[in-house]
């Protein structure tokens, strides 16, 4: 089964900037409920999609208070459980990131490793990419980050 996920959040000074659970240095950040990884959330989504179990905002409404600067790992690990009790787990994983700055290139083996672990996969099974909105658009005024994630689900 292949599910897709997208996410986009809102970026603003002085917000810290986490992206596949890795905090990035950065002057900007994701303004949000939980920790704001659009990298994560897009995740989820992609597992929940596999499942057609709903989106991320039905499990984890942001108006509970339970969410509130919770790390999205927590939401990625519900989804993988949510998987297996199906009888599916992760075949494997692939993330474009639209982002305009910084560079993320020094950060992505270190998602690649998180999502590795937060998924049961092998880092050769998780593929993480970034790209920059080529100054266009709301990434392109570094107004926003956005990130998609397609991902397989296959019998256990
Ligand atoms: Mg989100």
């Amino acid at each position: 089964m292949i599910g897709m996920g997208f996410d986009v959040h809102r970026l603003a000074e002085g917000e810290s900037l986490v992206l596949g659970g890795v905090t990035i240095d950065s002057p900007i950040g994701t303004v949000a409920h939980s920790d704001g990884d659009v990298v994560l959330h897009a995740l989820v989504d992609a597992i929940l999609g596999a499942l057609a179990l709903g989106d991320i905002g039905e499990h984890f409404p942001d108006t509970d208070p339970r969410w509130k600067g919770e790390p999205s790992s927590t939401f990625v690990r519900h989804a993988v459980q949510l998987a297996r009790t199906e009888g599916y787990r992760l075949g494997n994983v692939d993330i474009s990131l639209v982002l305009e700055s910084p560079k993320i290139l020094p950060y992505k083996q270190q998602m690649r490793e998180m999502i590795a672990e937060l998924t049961e996969l092998p880092v050769n099974r998780v593929s993480v990419k970034a790209t920059t909105s080529e100054r266009m658009g709301y990434v392109g005024r570094r107004e926003g980050v956005h990130a998609w994630c397609v991902c397989e689900l296959l019998p256990q």
